[in-house]
């Protein structure tokens, strides 16, 4: 979104000229929002935590920061950008390639899945920047093939992934064969838990990116109602007749679930529709308008078809695991600040979750009360 820039230049960073021609013969004009804060800030070495949504330009915004970095006079892994997956790092490394075109930079890929004697072989060659998948790395630096002491930046990218057990150890293990000058920058759509403790771990001071819409539970009065199981459908509909709903949305915590209440809320007589991630995209993006209720298993960005805002009460008919969802699928983007109900249905086996997400969310979720006052929702 070029409109929410501060109206910099690339020009404004002070870019080697061969990095400066690549960047627009790749056809961008200026840098975008996420680029704007995170290249003059990690040029200055600092450590960063980015996040910003996905199609934002988030590889360039450390690809560009890494290739300017390098000294390519210098036969040395000097940055390190750490993926989840073997199809992220091809991509990544053409990124650099394309930016770097005009440089002699030397990027090599290395991930798990392929062979380790070539990635051997291709390691005798000059290799300035890597881009690969923790596991790979970490094995390659153990053998000592892999050298690590001149690389003073490390890039994760999709940090939140990369913080899965499968890779987290591996990271951890890696990060000691850095130099003591070493640099983190860490980008990522979400920050769940698991990027928070390791960024108080690893990375104590960043400078923090954050031009994410943030979710609030601000004007929205949340409530419980303890039930069992088998009477979830039976609490909803009173809930239906209790409430003035303008337009709801109902969350289950699986497909099947989804697909099968959506159809009891239309035997109860509501107009009500589903949509989960098992469906293809189209159908997903179809429109729709008159609707009392839409049952679905995770949020969804609703750029057409639903307009959020007529929501005005939400049901969580399967309580979430974690915080996170829950926020999610109660939140509202600041920016509305309107009004909203929340109500959760909890089971026995909920009611640690309920105190927990409660808790970690800093919010209030009270009982529900026989009657509610029409002005809060
Ligand atoms: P993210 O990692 O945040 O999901 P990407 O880095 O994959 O986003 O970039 C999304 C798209 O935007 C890519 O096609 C990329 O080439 C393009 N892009 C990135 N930065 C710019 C820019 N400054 N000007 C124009 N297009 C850009
Ligand atoms: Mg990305």
């Amino acid at each position: 979104d070029v409109t929410a820039t501060k109206g910099n230049e690339f020009e404004d960073y002070f870019l080697k000229r061969e990095l400066l021609m690549g960047i627009y013969e790749k056809g961008f004009e200026r840098p975008s929002p996420i680029q704007e804060e995170s290249i003059p800030i990690a040029l200055t070495g600092s450590d960063i935590l980015a996040r910003a949504k996905n199609g934002t330009g988030k590889t360039a915004a450390f690809c560009i920061p890494a290739l300017e970095k390098i000294d390519q006079d210098k036969n040395a892994i000097q940055v390190v950008i750490l993926v989840p997956t073997r199809e992220l790092a091809l991509q990544t490394s053409q990124v650099c390639k394309e930016l770097g075109k005009h440089l002699k930079i030397e990027v090599m890929v290395t991930t798990g899945g392929t062979s380790l004697k070539d990635d051997i072989i291709r390691l005798y060659q000059p290799v300035h920047l890597l881009v690969g998948t923790p596991g790979r790395i970490l094995d390659l630096t153990k053998k000592g093939i892999c050298i690590l002491k001149e690389c003073s930046m490390l890039i994760m990218d999709e940090a939140d992934k990369l913080l899965s057990p499968e890779f987290q150890p591996s990271i951890e293990q890696l990060i000691r064969y850095l130099p003591s000058n070493r640099q983190i920058l860490m980008f990522s759509a979400t920050f769940p838990v698991t990027v928070k403790e390791f960024k108080d771990k690893y990375l104590p001071k960043p400078y923090v990116i954050n031009l994410m819409d943030e979710l609030t539970l601000k004007g929205i009065t949340q409530f419980y109602a303890f039930v069992e199981e088998r009477q979830k459908v039976h609490c909803l509909n009173t809930l239906f007749s209790k409430l003035q709903i303008n337009q709801s949305i109902i969350f289950c915590n699986s497909v099947n679930r989804v697909e099968l209440l959506a159809k009891k809320i239309t035997e109860l007589g509501y107009s009500c529709f589903y949509i989960h991630a098992k469906m293809l995209q189209d159908h997903r993006n179809r429109v729709f308008h008159d609707f009392h209720s839409v049952c679905m298993q995770e949020p969804y960005l609703f750029t057409r078809g639903i307009d959020i805002q007529a929501v005005n009460v939400v049901i969580n008919f399967d309580f979430p695991k974690n915080a996170e969802t829950y926020l999610h699928r109660v939140g509202r983007s600041g920016r509305f600040g309107h009004l909203g109900l929340a109500v959760n249905l909890i089971t026995y086996e909920d009611r640690f979750n309920l105190y927990r997400i409660e808790q970690e969310l800093g919010t209030e979720i009270k009982p529900i009360p026989p009657q509610i006052d029409r002005a809060i929702y």
